[in-house]
């Protein structure tokens, strides 16, 4: 019988959080890794990920509308 332990090794990262890190869609609520996001919106001290650029535009107005409203 072969061994095939070898094949298995853990990589050597002190964490998966980078790569497993997801993110909310806050207009649709998709949840998504965040290198899969299509779009993504960089504010000042915010960073927001969409799947969508529709999803970035509905939250884009959605913002102004809050403004004007206020
Ligand atoms: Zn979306």
């Amino acid at each position: 019988m072969a061994r095939r332990a070898n094949l298995i090794q853990v990589p050597q990262r002190l964490s998966l959080a980078t790569d497993v890190e997801t993110a909310k869609d806050p207009v649709c609520g998709v949840e998504m890794k965040r290198k899969d996001s299509k779009t993504i919106l960089f504010r000042p001290g915010q960073t927001v990920y969409f799947c969508s650029k529709r999803c970035m535009n509905q939250f884009l107005n959605q913002s102004i509308a809050k403004k004007t409203a206020a």
